[in-house]
């Protein structure tokens, strides 16, 4: 019997006979490497694409978002952590749902994309893949919404059937993601790079934490970094913490912090950075970067307006508006 090393993320775990690795759910049988969750969501929902969030990706489609138990993250502030922090055979809800299953459903239910969510898609890889490969034969879109914590070799592959990512990027300090989320920023920033190097449409995500992540200067430093290596067109996504899980002490974020760290991205280049879940903000809508124009209008997770044109410009100035709007 023979320890296996799961050469699919950064931690690199050396797995014993019998035993997991760090995520709970990637396991030694054997030495063979298992997902054991493969087939076994534990979680699944319908969602506009608007929730994961995607902004400028296939405007208003119902996604049929799916997730299994396991996260090779352990972020204080989880809001998932009842998912993401088991193994499989600790969950309560375990169906059965092959591949094919799940775009069979996803087609009954009129969802026009498959979305791996919740926890981290990265464990469930396999899963994934058989999945997405199956979804876009059957002509739906692929959704990956991660942290992003994975290695080259098996993203660059993976990007081959995936359409969109939202990507967190939940800081732009090293120390802050060995804190909070038991991670490094380097493999992630790598991560944000392939991505964009494979085609895959690519949203990012900053949660910002009170006195924790939301130093201006920082976030300029990320913006910058954004602007530098995925393009100044890169949408971005502020989104308001609320106290969870390990991480309650802190209070959540008030709207002018939000406020400060989008006019601080803004000032520093990106053309669409946007506050996620404040209801009714103005920033969760879409404007011009070149004249103001109102593209999109947005409550909540619901689209009120649209006048980007069919072929994806501006209507009074005929800028071009990155993304997938058909
Ligand atoms: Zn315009």
């Amino acid at each position: 019997m023979t320890e296996v090393t799961c050469e699919l993320c950064p931690r690199g775990c050396v797995i014993p006979p019998g035993a997991a690795g760090d995520c709970r759910i990637r396991v030694n049988l054997d030495g063979r490497l298992v997902a054991t969750t493969y087939g076994r969501p534990s979680a699944i929902h319908i969602d506009p694409v608007e929730k994961k969030p995607l902004n400028h990706f296939r405007p208003r489609i119902p996604v049929f978002s799916i997730a299994t138990a396991g996260c090779n993250l352990h972020c204080l502030n989880c809001q998932n952590w009842q998912l993401s922090q088991r193994g499989g055979e600790e969950m309560e809800v375990l169906l059965h749902m092959e591949p094919d299953e799940v775009v069979a459903n996803a087609q009954k239910a009129d969802c026009k994309a498959v979305a791996y969510t919740y926890s981290d898609p990265i464990v469930f890889y396999e899963y994934v893949y058989d999945t997405a490969e199956r979804a876009r034969a059957a002509g739906l879109s692929n959704i990956f919404v991660t942290a992003g914590y994975i290695n080259e070799r098996p993203l660059r592959e993976l990007c081959g059937v995936l359409d969109a990512s939202n990507t967190d990027l939940k800081a732009f300090d090293d120390g802050f993601y060995r804190r909070i989320n038991s991670a490094t920023l380097q493999p992630v920033l790598d991560a944000l790079v392939t991505q964009r190097e494979e085609g895959v449409w690519l949203e990012v995500t900053n949660l910002v934490i009170p006195t924790l992540n939301d130093d201006l200067a920082m976030i300029r430093r990320m913006a910058k970094w954004i602007i530098d290596n995925l393009g100044e067109e890169t949408p971005l996504h502020f989104s308001q913490f609320t106290p969870m899980y390990r991480m309650r002490n802190l209070p959540p974020t008030p709207v002018t912090a939000l406020e400060n760290a989008r006019a601080e991205a803004l000032d520093a280049g990106l053309q669409y950075v946007y506050i996620g879940n404040v209801f009714g903000h103005p920033a969760a809508n879409t404007y011009c970067p070149r004249d103001g124009t109102l593209l999109v209008k947005r409550s909540g997770f619901h689209v009120d307006e649209f006048h980007i044109t069919p072929d994806g410009r501006c209507p009074v100035c005929r800028e071009k508006i990155p993304g997938v709007w058909q």
